[in-house]
């Protein structure tokens, strides 16, 4: 097992990729929380992890908002004497032509997809630093490099991860921190089957090198590896995991 005993959390782990990572991670050993705005689906999700022998447990918290973060993370901190991996998964993404966009909702966007993860990492990094290891995963997008339309918020959204992801990672490498960050691409979760339009989908396929629908423990499988031992070379670093959608 790759994770035996780590402490790590996942936001938005209650669905999709973030259920995925949650999954993969509690067979892989480590202790998984899950920090979730859905309270039913992310207990509903521990339970069946907790279930199968695994060790998990969810906290209901909006990433958004700092006060809701901050009881949970002590508290796992105060339990485990130690946090080792933090993965920022949560993110909304509803689709808006620009011109039509009204500027609660593009904020709203930056909020959650980005600003959330200032809030975790400024949380979190302060148990990592002490003990002089962490791994940080962040949940960027394929539509980084495609610039897909309906999407300026959110595309904007995630190229700040990018720029967060790089620079915390020079901030914290003398600290033996790693962060990185992994583009999806089209993957078959929960929120995509309520967004996506299937003309999209269908062209996504066409373009992709794989001729299949990637799933949530196809992005697991690479966060698996960005929070193990077998990444300990890789720093400040984007993993584009898209099916062989954009070569780069
Ligand atoms: P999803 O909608 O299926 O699941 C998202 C989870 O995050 C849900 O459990 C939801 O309750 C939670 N969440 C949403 N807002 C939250 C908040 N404010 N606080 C706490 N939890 C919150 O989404 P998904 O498709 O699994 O996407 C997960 C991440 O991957 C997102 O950041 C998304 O932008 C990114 N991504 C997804 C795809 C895709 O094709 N599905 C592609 C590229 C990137």
């Amino acid at each position: 097992m790759q994770l035996q005993n780590k402490v790590a959390l996942v936001t938005g782990g209650a669905l999709g990729i973030g259920a995925g990572i949650v999954e993969l991670f509690a067979r892989e050993g480590a202790n998984v929380y899950i920090l979730d705005l859905d309270k039913e689906k992310g207990e509903e999700k521990a339970a069946s992890v907790r279930a199968e022998g695994g060790k998990a447990e969810a906290f209901c918290c909006d990433v958004s908002r700092r006060e809701t973060l901050e009881h949970p993370i002590r508290t796992v901190a105060d339990r485990h004497g130690r946090i080792d991996i933090l993965i920022n998964n949560a993110g909304i993404y509803p689709r808006r032509l620009f011109l039509e966009m009204t500027e609660e909702e593009w904020d709203q966007m930056q909020t959650v997809n980005l600003k959330s993860m200032f809030h975790t990492c400024q949380l979190t990094l302060p148990y990592m630093i002490p003990q002089r290891s962490g791994k940080i995963v962040n949940i960027s997008s394929v539509t980084f490099f495609l610039g897909s339309p309906k999407l300026t918020h959110y595309v904007a959204s995630k190229a700040g991860v990018i720029g967060l992801t790089r620079t915390l990672a020079r901030e914290m490498g003398n600290h033996n921190i790693h962060v990185n960050s992994i583009t999806p691409g089209a993957i078959q979760t929960e929120g995509e089957l309520i967004h996506a339009n299937p003309a999209d989908l269908a062209a996504i396929m066409e373009n992709q090198c794989m001729k299949r629908r990637l799933q949530p423990e196809d992005i697991a499988r690479v966060c698996l590896f960005l929070s193990s031992a077998m990444s300990d070379g890789m720093s400040g670093q984007n993993l584009n995991v898209d099916g062989g959608l954009v070569l780069y």
